[in-house]
């Protein structure tokens, strides 16, 4: 069978000491901070972790500038922890879930929150409020035998120098090895998927000729421009 020459390639994220990363899927999960929940009117108290998910070309490297994206009055920020997988499986035990993780880094979840909006109130899917082109910005990853106890880490997003989002990882509600644990009940988790693991409260608009600064302690800043 011939194939069809295009100049498509696999989107790569940068390693920090390490060959780039092959992304395969990108899954965010929804929610998993209790102050963004109750931000977002919801009780963080009753709910399961859910899931969506972005192309995986939805992707921007640190230090991209980036176009307002189209369709959209209200794009918003998210901050997040974003989970690189060496190795997956199904059914994934909790105890066993670190062992699947390549590395982490930090990212940004961009939302055409308007868009979510209408979609959550007629009932339908978020994937045009979530997995738009350039949505996924993601720092270089860092090696988890890098990185200390990400519990412990400050996660932080400034835009033009002030500060709108501010918690620490141990705040999610569902901690990373209880998502991976969950997520590969729902589908087999593969080599090369990233896991956006939520973002705290403070999440609000971005204009164009906004710079957007995410840290996360022990890992490599993530820088974006909008114009
Ligand atoms: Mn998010």
């Amino acid at each position: 069978m011939n194939s069809i020459i295009t100049d498509w390639s696999p989107t790569t994220v940068e390693v920090v000491d390490g060959d780039p990363f092959n992304v395969r899927r990108i899954f965010c999960v929804g929610r998993n901070y209790a102050a963004h929940a109750r931000e977002m009117g919801h009780d963080p108290d009753r709910e399961l972790p859910f899931f969506f998910m972005k192309p995986f070309d939805a992707i921007v490297s640190s230090g991209s500038l980036i176009p307002y994206p189209s369709s959209t009055k209200e794009l918003h920020h998210e901050i997040e922890l974003v989970v690189a997988l060496k190795s997956g499986g199904s059914n994934i035990e909790e105890e066993l879930a670190n062992d699947c993780i390549y590395g982490y880094a930090v990212g940004l979840d961009m939302t055409r929150r308007d868009l979510q909006n209408e979609a959550k109130k007629l009932g339908r899917p978020w994937d045009m409020a979530k997995g738009f082109d350039n949505s996924a910005p993601c720092a270089p990853i860092h090696k988890i035998e890098n990185v200390g106890n990400i519990k412990d880490a400050v996660i932080q997003l400034s835009i033009n120098g002030q500060i709108r989002q501010k918690s620490i990882v141990n705040h999610l509600i569902w901690s990373v090895p209880e998502t991976i644990c969950y997520l590969s009940k729902l589908v087999e988790l593969k080599p090369g998927d990233l896991i956006y693991s939520g973002t705290p409260d403070g999440v609000d608009a971005v204009k164009a000729g906004d710079h957007l600064h995410g840290t996360i302690t022990g890992l490599t800043d993530l820088e974006i421009n909008y114009r």
